[in-house]
């Protein structure tokens, strides 16, 4: 275990949870996709949610910043309680950042344009201010030559990487990727995985889903592998070269 992990580690056992999850129901129709999550993440924990296609990974992330609304247990993210009724959601994503595999960068903006035109609708920051938050956000992904840049004099990494910028700049407690690097040629995951680990060094709070299994293993202090609407099995970076349930095991075993 690397300082980092021992520092975040720590913090799960002293601060309050800043996502609790406790026995969280969501169904679309007569379909339950989620079936009783119960989850706890820490101030500056990284959490690798993994596992097979259908088994809920999206949903649970969508449920955290309320793009899906629960329909059982409670869920509380940065103090709020979303299965209560009247959450601003708004408000909400403010400190809840997510991050998606298609970027939907505005192709007639430039990358700074890009970045800081949600935190100057809702901020309402001066044109001054805008220009030093691009400046701070693109230097986290290592962008900051690209400013005055359109997207598509970009490649795709470069592009997912504006499109983390643009969700640091609302400034975030909480950040969500939902695989990120999968609509990316090979060669460009790389670049955006390090951004990632970049940030997660830096003690930003965050939940991805993954299939970057050796990536999920290195960076994150918690993996939580899904099946069937259900937190499977817990544990650490370790938990993946000795599974304990045959699911976890299979699901390893094939790399899917
Ligand atoms: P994962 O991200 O692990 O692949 P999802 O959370 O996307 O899984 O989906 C879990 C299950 O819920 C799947 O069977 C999927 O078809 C279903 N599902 C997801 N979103 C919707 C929706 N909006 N309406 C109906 N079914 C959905
Ligand atoms: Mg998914």
């Amino acid at each position: 275990m690397n300082a980092m992990n021992a520092i975040h580690e720590t913090r799960a056992t002293t601060a309050a949870p800043l996502v609790a999850f406790r026995d969280v129901r969501k169904s679309f129709g007569a379909f339950e996709v989620l079936k009783g999550i119960d989850l706890d993440i820490a101030p500056g924990e990284v959490v690798a949610l993994i596992g097979r296609s259908g088994s809920g990974k999206s949903t649970a992330l969508r449920c955290v910043n309320g793009l899906e609304k629960i329909n059982g247990g409670t869920l509380t993210v940065c103090g709020r309680h979303l299965h209560e009724s009247g959450t601003d959601l708004r408000d909400l994503r403010k400190d809840v950042g997510i991050v998606f595999q298609s970027y939907n960068l505005f192709p007639h903006l430039t990358v700074e344009q890009n970045v800081t035109l949600a935190p100057r609708k809702v901020h309402r920051i001066s044109a001054a201010d805008a220009r030093t938050l691009a400046a701070d956000v693109l230097a986290q992904v290592g962008l900051s030559d690209k400013a005055g840049n359109y997207p598509e004099q970009l490649s795709g990494g470069q592009q997912q990487r504006v499109a983390i910028a643009r969700s640091l700049a609302m400034r975030p407690k909480l950040m969500l990727f939902d695989e990120v690097t999968s609509a990316l040629d090979p060669e460009l995951t790389g670049e955006v995985l390090r951004t990632i680990e970049r940030l997660a060094a830096s003690g930003m709070t965050m939940v991805l889903v993954t299939h970057e299994m050796s990536f999920a293993s290195s960076v994150a202090d918690k993996i939580v592998f899904m099946h069937q609407g259900r937190v499977w099995e817990t544990g650490d970076g370790r938990m993946l070269s000795a599974p304990q349930t045959a699911e976890l095991q299979q699901f390893v075993g094939n790399g899917l």
